[in-house]
């Protein structure tokens, strides 16, 4: 390898600045090997893991195959933040909201450049101040910091509940033109904000279900976000934040926008804490919903010829359910039993699982008061039942149909079972007798380097102190 050369860095660097628009991915690889030659076997793939990993973002990726830099997917796009009361009295425009997820690094704050309407330039120091709040650690003193525009706001008659609206001018120069914009006018634009808050927020969760984790970094899916919006530099929405807070479906940790549904360990540490003081949610189910029966066919995940058909109805809980899953695959009582929702992600054939809690051997476990109706479920959706989370026994719950209820069947209910393919008692068969082996010796089996079937008789006689286990039909 050639000392002289440039790194990987620097080459996608002054290939990206080169770019007067959006190019394909081979056409690019190709420009950063006129820069760079490689002899790698796949310098595709190194190029495309450097993408990935670049923590300036400097290109994004508007499908699989396209790249566009940031610098000009960004350029020109509007959003909007509103002032706090906080914010009018100390004439600050605050980093929190206005720049977090484009420039709120301290390095890179101290080189932003604001103008006003009319292009000139307005001051950029940088002032903070502190406040009590109300965290999940308990009252503390939190510091905003902002840039100080004393003139600005007072030209303007700043009061608390307008809106700064923010330009994108440069994206590279971190240049930002800012405008004035009173509640009143704003709120005439209601309409457009609604539209745009809408397309943004479904461009992010796209990007998000077309991730492969079940997270997309927050840059990431902003940036491409705003490159496929259909006019990001009309009248300005919501700062993406503030929408992301609005969509029920997904939430911004701090880092990555993940599902809604998402735990961190501090929520699960929280969780572990409270205990079984888990807050009663009134479900209101009606007298159908209640009482319809939910006919599914739960199998084995990795023996699906071992099935049951299980009837349970829309009122019944999650622990009435785990309790005839217990009986239907003979499964010792006393262990946990966890449920999951599939769901499918975007239009994509993958899928993720959405935690519907557990149930503890006593009934109790957050799970356990869930209404099978409150799941929503369709036809064809799968549940998963993990029972025992030491040796993680996995079935899958396929909801067949929604029926009615029948007279003199006490639901749970148990309506149908796989043909059973019998084995039998190997010692009644040398004395001449076929009984059904109903026990599997895995001592013997072991040893034998072959299964050993037994009778509940046979295996009494011989194999009493021997480590054993039930054979499941
Ligand atoms: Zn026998
Ligand atoms: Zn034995």
């Amino acid at each position: 390898m050639d000392d002289q050369q440039i790194s990987w860095d620097e080459a996608i660097g002054q290939v990206s600045e080169s770019l007067e628009g959006a190019v394909s991915f081979e056409e690019f690889c190709q420009k950063v090997l006129n820069v760079r030659p490689s002899s790698v076997k796949n310098p595709k793939n190194s190029i495309r893991q450097r993408l990935r990993y670049d923590w300036r973002n400097r290109l994004i990726y508007l499908d699989r195959n396209t790249l566009l830099p940031t610098r000009l997917a960004m350029q020109g796009v509007r959003f909007a933040v509103p002032l706090t009361p906080q914010a009018v009295k100390q004439n600050l425009l605050l980093i929190d909201p206005a720049f977090v997820g484009f420039f709120d690094h301290r390095t890179l704050l101290k080189t932003i450049k604001l103008l006003d309407e009319q292009g000139q330039a307005l001051p950029t120091v940088l002032k903070s101040f502190k406040e009590k709040e109300t965290t999940p650690f308990g009252d503390m003193e939190v510091e905003h910091s902002g840039f100080e525009l004393v003139e600005w706001f007072n030209s303007h008659q700043a009061q608390a509940g307008d809106y700064v609206l923010i330009t994108i001018e440069d994206w590279d120069q971190r240049c930002f033109r800012l405008e004035y914009e009173s509640a009143h006018v704003r709120e005439q634009h209601r309409a457009e904000i609604t539209a745009q808050n809408q397309e943004l927020a479904d461009l992010i969760f796209e990007a998000l279900e077309s991730e492969r984790d079940e997270g997309v970094l927050a840059s990431v899916a902003v940036y491409s976000a705003y490159a496929r919006m259909q006019d990001p530099r009309g009248y300005p929405g919501d700062h993406w934040m503030q929408v992301i807070e609005q969509d029920s479906r997904m939430l911004y940790d701090g880092f990555m926008i993940r599902y809604s549904d998402w735990r961190s360990l501090f929520d699960m540490f929280d969780e572990a804490l409270e205990e079984s003081s888990t807050v009663e949610e009134a479900i209101a189910l009606s007298p159908e919903q209640a009482r319809a029966v939910y006919r599914f066919k739960a199998a084995f995940a990795f023996r699906p010829g071992l099935w049951r058909r299980i009837e349970i109805q829309g009122e019944q809980t999650l622990a009435d359910f785990n309790s005839i899953l217990v009986t239907a695959f003979g499964h010792d009582w006393d262990h946990l039993g966890g449920f999951w929702k599939r769901v499918q992600r975007g239009k994509s054939k993958r899928y993720r699982y959405i935690d519907l809690g557990t149930v503890d051997p006593f009934g109790g476990g957050e799970g356990a008061d869930t209404p099978i109706a409150s799941i929503e479920l369709q036809p064809g959706d799968i549940l998963k039942y993990v029972f025992d989370f030491g040796d993680w026994i996995e079935h899958t719950l396929t909801l067949e149909e929604i029926v009615e209820p029948e007279e003199g069947i006490e639901y749970p209910h148990i309506a149908a079972q796989n043909e059973p393919c019998y084995r039998y008692c190997e010692r009644c068969k040398v004395e001449g007798r076929k009984t059904v082996a109903t026990w599997i010796c895995i001592d013997c089996s072991d040893r034998e380097q072959r299964d050993v079937l037994l009778c509940e008789d046979c295996l009494n006689e011989e194999h009493e102190d021997h480590y054993t286990d039930k054979i499941l039909y």
